[in-house]
């Protein structure tokens, strides 16, 4: 539950005013609300969004209610989700591996479009009786860096499968059509123009022309403290697209880009043992992606809400749960007034959070709070 009323102006004032026992996940509307006005703005095509990024509901009803009308699903919970609470909205169905029983269930959901990279897959969304016409878009991937996380590693035909999947499409009456993922914080443009430009030669390999390309998510959020500008990405994007001999609509499906930046996350420094710093929550918890991706920028704070100013030391940090992994990866600096008490603010802290969090140990609970600014 997203708690509104008295709203502070910032994590710190919060902290200052409420002193909150357990962590708090820190949202400001203010920021969601522009970031899907800057997608809309400058996106040259279809705004959708990666529902498993941040699932939660205030979230959802927000980008519906602020104009957003696609969401990329992935399975039966996240399509009842969108159904419940934005009736009428597009969605498409970008998990390319499904069970007969999750194609049925989005079938009956009325899924408008639907992404395969293997022929088998492809098989099994034919034979659970499509409706002819409906888009079936084909995922491929290229070997290229510029992601923090590649997604390529998982899912995604090669260049030359990718065309044959995209004639059987077309051979079967459906609606054919082009998709990929360049990997999550991605900081290269480039990245997304390789992509297009391959799309086009994809689809001119295989002699069928495509409704439509979507891009996929992988924008970059500001975690590591830079502001991020997103129009070289979407300029990148445009110029590519010339590469099609008729150019398909356009698609995104931003999940980090949109609601990082929107969230920060506080914990708190529980114990303190020289360089041993014991936090209210770890990588079972809001900390999980610490793991897999680099730590975001952080601000630290006295329990009164005022900045520790000392000059920095590494420290070793640990999650509050018994098991020796339940660790940060590498050491951070911390200002060597840090005491326990003290709050770790964690900015750019919307994704990848809300849905990852277990509840090892008893931990992994924290307060939802809307903050004027995070
Ligand atoms: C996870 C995912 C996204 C969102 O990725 P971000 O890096 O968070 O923008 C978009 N599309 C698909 C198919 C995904 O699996």
């Amino acid at each position: 539950m997203l708690t509104r009323a008295e709203r502070a102006a910032s994590p710190a004032d919060h902290i200052a005013t409420h002193g909150p026992e357990r962590p708090v996940h820190f949202f400001a509307s203010a920021v969601l609300d522009a970031n899907l006005a800057r997608f809309r703005a400058g996106f040259p095509g279809l705004v959708t969004y990666a529902v498993k990024a941040n699932p939660a509901e205030h979230v959802l009803r927000q980008l519906w209610a602020g104009g957003l009308h696609g969401f990329d699903v992935a399975s039966p919970e996240e399509i009842a989700l969108v159904a419940r609470l934005c009736p009428g909205a597009a969605m498409h169905y970008n998990n390319p591996v499904r069970t007969p029983a999750e194609i049925r269930f989005a079938l009956a959901a009325g899924m408008q479009s639907w992404s395969v990279d293997d022929g088998r897959e492809l098989d099994k969304l034919l034979a659970a009786g499509l409706p002819q016409g409906t888009e079936i878009a084909v995922r491929f991937r290229l070997a290229v860096s510029g992601a923090v996380y590649n997604f390529g590693s998982k899912f995604g035909a090669d260049e030359t499968g990718a065309a044959q999947l995209l004639q059987r499409v077309q051979a079967a009456g459906m609606t054919p059509a082009l998709t990929f993922h360049v990997g999550t914080q991605c900081a290269d443009p480039a990245a997304y123009g390789s992509y297009v430009r391959a799309a086009a030669a994809i689809s001119g390999q295989a002699g069928v022309s495509v409704a439509r390309l979507n891009v996929g998510g992988g924008f970059p959020s500001g975690r590591d403290g830079n502001p991020v500008d997103l129009e070289p990405f979407f300029a990148e994007i445009r110029s590519a697209m010339a590469a099609f001999a008729t150019a398909p609509q356009l698609v995104c499906e931003p999940g980090r880009g949109m609601v990082a930046d929107a969230f920060a996350f506080g914990v708190q420094v529980k114990s303190l043992r020289d360089s041993r710093v014991y936090l209210t929550d770890g990588i079972y918890g809001g900390l999980a992606e610490f793991t897999s991706m680099t730590i975001p920028r952080y601000r630290v704070f006295g329990p009164d809400g005022a900045s520790r100013k000392g000059a920095e030391r590494q420290v070793t940090v640990f999650g509050p749960t018994c098991d020796s992994i339940d660790r940060l990866p590498g050491t951070l600096a911390m200002p060597e007034d840090l005491d326990e008490g003290d709050w770790i603010v964690f900015g750019s802290m919307g994704a990848y959070l809300t849905g990852m969090t277990t509840r090892f140990n008893g931990y992994g609970q924290w307060d939802s709070v809307e903050v004027a600014s995070v």
